[in-house]
């Protein structure tokens, strides 16, 4: 029997989705007990104190690191082990590579059971540092912007973020400041009180543009023209908002966003076109990997200019846009109202008259069509929904139109191949490609491409 705080020798053979180490576990009482350890890597020979037990598997953290792996590596940011951020900090990138591979066969082996194609390599990231475009930072009662400790929603003092553009910490270093002066309220999860909840920065890769969000909790932000004055003073910032969330949420940001000064979108380029993004909206956070994903898309995806494409969960239309020029007519549908004004914006832009988009529940499609008495029968489909993936309306939809091309993008590989798996029960579909991307290098997050065409076409 295993026991709390027992110390077991153990060796690391596998990794979780979510990058707890795994090691097997079993003596002349415990038959193949499984352990997951805490910033261990495969390889790793340790020991290992027991710190949960539950009925066939347990939990631990390192004692020691009697022989490390040949894949580990001294973590780049001090504060790796209390940040919440990074996962694989302390293992090569071509172990995490190796790592979120077989996370995506694994999700693909228990969610999906019909035949797959092999799973293509994963396909690495251009820059492992500095290559998020967006960061919100929680407040910690001291005035400090930072970020979440492991699993909790403590804010833990850490110094610069790697992940992130160098940049940003002037930005944090000003509010901070302000903060201080003016003596502001920080907000106060447990009571709901307190002012300031969060900074959002947003970076345009291609311009540099940098849009500010002060998320707060009331109506006004006091000495606003103080603040306003030494922000638009950094260099490349271009947007400056405060965001109204006064719901005793975990969601960071409320639906009230007010401009202090500056333009209201921030402006990037994407596969050769222009986007503008409004605070709400949705952006991927590595754009250069985006980008690689959409191109590929757009040669692997076999659409013709006979073809009619349905872009769900669109957001500001990165995807549907960048694909317009291959097809007769995109549709793209988005449940945030200044994500589509965006996408038309963004259609306008760059001059493609083959795009229309609707605020719509994805789920709600057609009644969104049968209301505006538009005739829209898809061809081709592609889903980008968040991590929870697709809900049984929304799986419907997909069947009703059976398109002949269904492309699945997902950050979330598990709750893809749940979908895809209730959207093919019928067998009419054969997965072409399944190809991981790493989206969000360090972190335990793989997005994840999948294309399918019906059988019978
Ligand atoms: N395809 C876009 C956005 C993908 S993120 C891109 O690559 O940039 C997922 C998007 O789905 C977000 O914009 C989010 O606002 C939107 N969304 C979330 N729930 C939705 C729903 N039920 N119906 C439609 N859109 C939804």
């Amino acid at each position: 029997m295993i026991r709390k705080n027992d110390k077991i020798e153990l060796q690391i053979t596998d990794m979780t989705f979510d990058g707890l180490g795994v090691a097997k576990y079993s003596d002349k009482d415990t038959e193949s007990f499984v352990i997951f350890v805490k910033n261990a890597i495969v390889g790793d020979h340790i020991d290992c104190h027991i710190t949960k037990v539950l009925t066939k598997h347990a939990f631990g953290i390192i004692d020691k690191i009697i022989v490390p792996s040949p894949d580990r590596i001294t973590p780049a940011c001090p504060s790796f082990s209390k940040c919440g951020g990074c996962t694989y900090l302390n293992a090569k990138y071509e172990a995490e590579l190796t790592y979120k591979r077989n996370a995506v066969v694994a999700a693909y082996r228990k969610n999906y059971p019909f035949p797959i194609p092999e799973i293509s390599p994963i396909v690495p990231s251009a820059e492992i540092q500095e290559y998020r475009n967006k960061v919100q930072y929680p407040i910690s009662q001291d005035g400090i912007f930072s970020f979440y400790a492991k699993r909790s929603h403590r804010v833990q003092k850490i110094n610069g973020c790697i992940l992130q553009p160098k940049c940003f910490e002037t930005i944090t270093s000003v509010v901070e400041k302000y903060i201080q002066t003016y003596n502001i309220s920080r907000y106060d999860e447990e009571s709901g009180k307190g002012l300031i909840r969060h900074l959002y920065i947003r970076r345009a890769p291609a311009t540099g543009q940098i849009m500010i969000c002060i998320v707060i909790n009331g109506k006004e932000l006091p000495h606003k023209a103080q603040l306003v004055a030494q922000l638009s003073k950094i260099e490349n910032v271009t947007s400056i908002y405060y965001n109204v969330n006064m719901n005793k949420t975990n969601v960071v940001m409320g639906k009230e966003c007010v401009l202090l000064w500056g333009q209201e979108h921030i402006l990037d380029e994407l596969c050769g076109l222009k986007f503008r993004i409004s605070p709400l909206a949705f952006y991927q956070i590595n754009s250069t990997q985006a980008a690689r994903i959409y191109t590929d898309v757009a040669e692997r995806a076999g659409l013709t200019k006979d073809d009619v494409l349905l872009d769900l969960y669109c957001g500001i239309g990165t995807i549907g846009l960048t694909l317009a020029n291959k097809v007769k007519d995109v549709v793209g549908v988005e449940i945030i109202q200044s994500a589509v004004e965006n996408a038309y914006d963004n259609a306008d832009l760059n001059g493609i008259k083959n795009a229309t988009f609707f605020c719509s529940d994805a789920a709600k499609t057609k009644k969104a069509f049968i209301d505006t008495e538009f005739e829209f029968k898809p061809s081709a489909i592609v889903v980008d929904p968040p991590r929870k993936g697709l809900d049984a309306e929304t799986i419907q939809l997909i069947k009703d139109f059976a398109p002949k091309t269904l492309v699945y993008i997902s950050c979330n590989p598990p709750t893809q191949a749940r979908d895809l798996a209730l959207i093919n029960e019928n067998g009419e579909y054969e997965i072409k490609e399944i190809t991981p991307y790493d989206m969000f290098p360090r972190t335990g997050h793989v997005e994840c491409l999948t294309i399918l065409s019906r059988k019978d076409v």
